[in-house]
């Protein structure tokens, strides 16, 4: 590991901690955040830690005007001994970096940023929940800062990285939800954002996602932006599904976020010598292996849920029931394999965590 100096300003006025249950997602922030400027002539420079607080822009700075940034979304979690484990940190690294390029961002030193996520954690680390099902989101982001309306690249970046202690995606218990296809809005179009996490393809997503909820839907399914043919993503989730004890998910195109749950999942089920495939597959075909009974299961994969099963899904005018709305028992087994490695109460066989 390379050597990672950074300042650090230490808060002296803490927040106090949430208790219960009841914490909302991204809406209550640790005592210290990381901070880190660009500029061409001295590329990443003054990389500190100090009190979370607000950051003061110029009007005219591009983010404002041209949406230019990335974001990652990861989480930390305390495992039985007390240590802070992080699950494939250099994976959602390795795509800040792919998200920088596709955005015309300079990259930014992967090992550098997982050294200073940790010295960040190691302050916070009575920020991480150790209860069961809660952990610390992590959220790292870069900004165009330079104050001009022209529109191309940014001379200067702001990289932080902001902590958000998180409860239970399922308080309740893991349960299916219903998703409506959308046939008219696109996330994303081959040739365009689609493979970035950058804000723009969330913001581009809320007219359908409310049209969605309008019906009493949870989420939204998105189809390919050229034929409205081939299954994408769910909300902001990549998905699979159960088709006659085969596992079938979309392959990567560049209109589809490359998830690491995504990843997790599918090196998983190898392991375990279950037939996954990567293909295109249309609604068409979707619909036909559901009448003819072999729909077994479909989920969606990301970091917040890990899985999120689907138990209804209307497309036009047809609405599949899968599996009796019940969570399937694939479903379940990677949820309860994928939080068990993270939490550090499975073997961590493949080495995906970090300590
Ligand atoms: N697709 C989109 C559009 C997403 O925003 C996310 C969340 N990052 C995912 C898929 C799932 O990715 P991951 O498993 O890395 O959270």
């Amino acid at each position: 590991m390379i050597e990672a100096k950074l300042d650090i300003v230490e808060n002296q006025n803490k927040k106090p901690k949430p208790e219960g249950d009841d914490l909302p997602f991204g809406q209550v922030f640790t005592d210290h955040m990381f901070t880190m400027e660009y500029t061409r002539e001295k590329g990443w420079f003054q990389p500190q830690i100090v009190p979370y607080e607000p950051i003061t822009l110029d009007p005219a700075a591009m983010i404002f005007h041209y949406g230019q940034s990335v974001f990652e979304g990861l989480k930390a979690y305390l495992n039985s001994e007390g240590d802070i484990q992080l699950f494939r940190p250099e994976e959602n690294l390795k795509r800040m970096n792919r998200s920088n390029g596709r955005m015309s961002i300079p990259p930014i030193s992967e090992e550098l940023v997982i050294n200073y996520l940790k010295q960040l954690l190691l302050l916070e680390k009575e920020w991480i929940p150790n209860e069961e099902g809660r952990s610390l989101y992590i959220r790292p982001f870069v900004i165009a800062t330079e104050a001009n309306l022209a529109v191309a690249p940014s001379q200067s970046y702001k990289f932080m990285i902001i902590l958000s202690p998180v409860g239970s995606y399922y308080p309740e218990g893991i349960h299916p939800v219903s998703i409506q296809v959308e046939e008219h809005f696109t996330r994303a179009v081959r040739g365009g954002t689609g493979t970035a996490k950058t804000g723009g393809n969330y913001c581009g997503g809320y007219k359908a996602q409310e049209k969605a909820a309008d019906r009493g839907h949870a989420q939204v399914m998105w189809l390919d932006g050229v034929h409205k043919k081939y299954i994408e993503e769910v909300g902001s989730m990549n998905v699979f599904f159960k088709i006659n004890g085969q596992i079938i998910t979309p392959e990567l195109n560049d209109s589809i976020l490359e998830g690491v749950t995504r990843k997790s999942i599918i090196e998983l089920l190898k392991h375990w010598n279950i037939d996954v495939i990567e293909r295109k597959i249309s609604m068409e075909e979707l619909l036909q292996a559901y009448e003819d009974g072999q729909l077994e299961e479909a989920f969606g994969a990301g970091t917040a849920a890990v899985v999120s099963p689907i138990g209804e899904l209307s497309w036009q005018d047809e609405t599949m029931i899968i599996n009796g709305r019940q969570t399937g028992d694939l479903t379940k087994f990677l949820y309860n394999t994928i939080t068990g490695i993270q939490t550090g109460k499975l073997p961590d066989t493949f080495n995906w965590t970090e300590t």
